[in-house]
């Protein structure tokens, strides 16, 4: 399944959130033998449409889609260089599928700063730099030897023009995703800074209402999506009963969890969305790709749902609960037929019907 790989400079909270993370964990929550792996932490993404889903279907159980998160730990100025975790932390970015980088905001003169001060801007430009220069290696290797297979080759004049306009990009500093530079034709070359951002800015817990200093935080990363959390909350708000909780977020003027956001926002990030199910057994939500299709989304269940798959009987979540049971949708006529060709939207309550 797809990963989000956690980075940060040492000492802006990566491990207090990724503590945090790991201490929502739906594997060892749900599945008391999975093997977990100590510096991944798989967390549900919440969705408040399945409790209502199981109130109307009196679902015992719900099942959340969920997203894993990564600790890579390890940056420091120079990692593309080898310095400090270097190439080991080179290599983990590698294997996410969107990078998410966490940046110090909160002021606290007993954490000490690696770089002597706070300064969001330089942080995320030193990040940016090290991930830039990696690339620009891999490119400076690549290219010679992609113009010399061109040559013979046609189908390879594709890769090697692209590789070219990406190191022109990298060149002015940007990374390539917020260049806006199509990842596909690149692919074979797995280049780090292709791969979708986000930020998590950790600030203080007073200054989550700064609605002006977190608009200029935003600006920072933008188009990248940007979440605020206070990462030492966060930690405490996992601890708390649910009602101590509730009262902890609205003392600091929030109405979720940072961490729930998080898992909201990684999870589009990585061009994920769900579609939706439901029984007396469970409510649930599946993960596919956007733009999946019918058959496709069948196959997340069970690859013979893909295989035999016959067509998609689906209302809108909002249509269901306005009818209020899926018999009275019926009625309605809100329940439409779909076939092979159908691109799953969000919201889908679906019914596939297959040969087995
Ligand atoms: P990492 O090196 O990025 O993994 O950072 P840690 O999570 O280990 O945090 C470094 C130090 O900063 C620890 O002493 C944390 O308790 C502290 N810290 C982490 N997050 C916050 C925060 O939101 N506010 C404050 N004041 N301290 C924090």
């Amino acid at each position: 399944s797809l990963t989000i790989g956690i980075v940060g400079l040492p000492n802006v909270g990566k491990s207090t959130l990724f503590n945090a993370l790991t201490k929502n964990d739906v594997l060892a929550a749900n599945y008391p033998f999975a093997t977990i792996e100590p510096n991944v932490g798989v967390v549900g993404v919440p969705d408040p449409r399945l409790a209502r889903l199981a109130e109307v279907f009196g679902s015992q159980k719900i099942i959340p889609a969920t997203v894993s998160f990564v600790d890579i730990a390890g940056i420091v100025r120079g990692a593309s260089e080898g310095q400090g975790l270097g190439n080991k932390f080179l290599a983990n970015i590698r294997e996410s599928d969107a990078i998410c980088q966490v940046i110090r905001v909160f002021t606290d003169p007993d954490v000490v700063h690696v770089e002597g001060k706070v300064d969001p801007a330089d942080d995320i430009e030193t990040i940016n730099t090290e991930l830039v220069l990696a690339d620009m290696q891999t490119l400076e290797k690549a290219i010679p030897r992609l113009e010399k297979e061109s040559r013979k080759d046609k189908d390879r004049k594709v890769l090697h023009d692209a590789a070219v306009a990406a190191q022109e990009v990298l060149n002015t500093g940007k990374t390539l995703f917020a260049a806006g530079v199509d990842p596909e034709p690149l692919r074979e070359l797995t280049l780090l800074t292709t791969k979708p951002f986000l930020y998590v800015f950790n600030v203080d817990a007073d200054e989550l209402a700064n609605t002006a200093q977190l608009d200029e935080l935003r600006a920072l990363v933008a188009p990248a999506e940007a979440i605020f959390l206070d990462a030492q909350t966060e930690s405490e708000l996992i601890e708390l009963p649910a009602e101590e909780a509730a009262e902890l977020l609205a003392s600091i003027g929030q109405d979720e969890p940072g961490l729930d956001q998080l898992a909201q926002v990684g999870f589009r990030t990585l061009g994920l969305q769900t579609y939706l199910t439901a029984g007396p057994k469970e409510s649930r939500a599946w993960t596919i790709p956007v733009g999946a299709t019918a058959p496709e989304a069948a196959g997340v269940i069970h690859t013979d749902f893909q295989r035999g798959f016959i067509k998609a009987e689906i209302v809108g979540f909002d249509q269901l609960m306005e009818a209020g049971s899926m018999a009275a949708a019926k009625t309605k006529g809100w329940v439409r037929i779909e076939g092979k060709e159908y691109v799953m939207q969000d919201g889908d309550v679906v019914e596939f019907r297959f040969n087995v």
